[in-house]
């Protein structure tokens, strides 16, 4: 026994790497906690506070979900383009001035959807990076000691009928198909389970292993307080580039300086495409910009969190209050938040819960715009750079980075100790877009 502990220190050592993590969003402080648990010296590299409001980790919908394995992309998707080009209050805009710049990535995100057989792919896919994404996360913030933070309720998508419900059957048998659980909730049930639903819906679909976060950034503060509670370093700055010798990787050059590694994580959102690209790799990677409004002053009584599928928005109660996120607007990641986009969430709020009374003393709702870093194929890119095997890309991960965090760092501490993955990685590989 003893001299197994001995090796497997011996082990430890020689594989010890020195980690630079490129962003401290949940993706990049995820990993950080992976790698740590695995022994490696890791420092995280990010300008911005953790959990702040400059990364897309603050202001999402909070939801983890094993049923966030349909892409955005489905078969007859491209008939409802005219309607985004036209309807600049629709649930998925395009701001005009964006679009021909836009357009290659539009092209590919509509292709990536044209048939049932490449949308099963991706659901595959994403069905072995988020099915365990539930446990996963309740194991992440017990280890950083904000179990409180992850709520089991189940989450509940809201249909108006069955015609509508059945309108979406594809996307429902693609889930079943990959062994998500639902059941479903009417009548009585579903007027106790959500107070004050506007009468318009009548079915609801229970994720009875669907979870929550409470606080989104709260949560990434948390775990990165707890890296650096247990070795982690932090170097408050923009990364710039990563500076090789020959073969080697040496360090990250910074807007403060050098940081010292010798394997680098690109973990930077919707930043993370200039540092692929000094590898070789050209990511087609757009922001799918999303918003939220949170209300301090409401008191709904919400415990599941719900999914209108008529508004396609998320309202969950949060510790700052009622959040309802959602939107999807082209343009680009630099482009100025349109604020009238945040209001019409609140509006939808309005139409889900019509008894809402808002306390006009009180100060207007918090309003929010951030980035989804988005492929057109819908999936992530986790996978090492095509000319450098040290420097490893976890990014990419539009609408499912809070979902996919824990499993994206289980492939990235195995992906740095040379380790075979415990799922089929290939659909990730930044490979697939050469
Ligand atoms: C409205 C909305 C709702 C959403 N709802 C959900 C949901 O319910 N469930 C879900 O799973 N996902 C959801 N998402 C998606 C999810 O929020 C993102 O996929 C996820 O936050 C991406 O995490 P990340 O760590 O990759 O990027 P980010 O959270 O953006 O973090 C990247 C970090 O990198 C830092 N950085 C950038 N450039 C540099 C640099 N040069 N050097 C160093 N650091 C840098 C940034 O400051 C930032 O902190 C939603 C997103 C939006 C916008």
């Amino acid at each position: 026994m003893r001299h197994e502990a001995i090796i497997n220190r011996q082990v430890a050592k020689v594989a010890q790497r020195q980690v630079a993590v490129i962003g401290g969003g949940i993706v990049g402080t995820a990993i950080t906690e992976a790698l740590l648990r695995q022994g490696h010296k890791v420092t995280i590299i990010e300008p911005g506070a953790f959990g702040g409001e400059q990364a897309a980790s603050y202001g999402n919908g909070a939801f983890i979900s094993p049923a966030s394995i349909i892409p955005m992309s489905m078969p007859g998707l491209w008939r409802q383009v005219p309607s985004y080009l036209l309807n600049q209050n629709g649930p998925l805009t395009i701001r005009w001035p964006f679009l021909p710049r836009l357009l290659p990535w539009l092209v590919r995100f509509l292709l990536a959807g044209w048939s049932k057989a490449r949308v099963t792919k991706t659901v595959q896919a994403l069905s072995d990076l988020l099915s365990q994404s539930p446990a996963r996360h309740a194991d992440l913030a017990a280890r950083a000691g904000v179990e409180t933070l992850i709520h089991e309720e189940g989450l509940l998508y809201l249909y108006v009928d069955r015609h509508a419900y059945k309108a979406d059957g594809l996307a429902w048998r693609l889930r079943a198909d990959c062994g998500v659980k639902t059941r479903e909730v009417e009548g009585e049930e579903l007027r106790a389970m959500v107070p004050g639903l506007a009468a318009r819906y009548t079915l609801g679909i229970l994720l009875t292993e669907g979870r929550h976060c409470l606080n989104p950034g709260g949560y990434v503060a948390a775990i990165a307080q707890h890296c650096l509670a247990n070795g982690a370093t932090t170097h408050e700055s923009c990364a710039k580039r990563v500076l090789t010798s020959g073969d080697t990787i040496v360090g990250v050059e910074t807007d403060e300086g050098i940081v010292a590694c010798d394997a680098v994580v690109v973990a930077a959102g919707i930043h993370s495409a200039p540092f692929a690209k000094q590898f070789g790799d050209h990511i087609p990677l757009e922001a799918e910009r999303g918003y939220h409004v949170e209300f301090s002053d409401i008191p709904l009584d919400l415990k599941v969190p719900v999914m209108p599928q008529d508004l396609k928005v998320a309202i969950v109660r949060t510790a700052g209050g009622l959040r309802v996120a959602g939107q999807v607007e082209f343009a680009s990641a630099k482009a100025a938040p349109n604020w009238k986009r945040a209001d019409l969430l609140g509006e939808k709020l309005h139409s889900c819960f019509p008894g809402l009374v808002e306390n006009t003393k009180k100060p207007s709702p918090h309003r929010w715009q951030g980035n989804r870093p988005s492929t057109p194929d819908g999936l992530p890119v986790i996978g090492r750079s095509r000319n450098n095997k040290n420097v490893i890309y976890a990014f990419g991960h539009g609408h499912i980075g809070l979902n996919a965090a824990p499993m994206t760092a289980e492939l990235v501490a195995d992906l740095i100790a040379d380790r075979p993955p415990p799922i089929d990685t290939t659909p990730f590989s930044p490979k697939r877009f050469s």
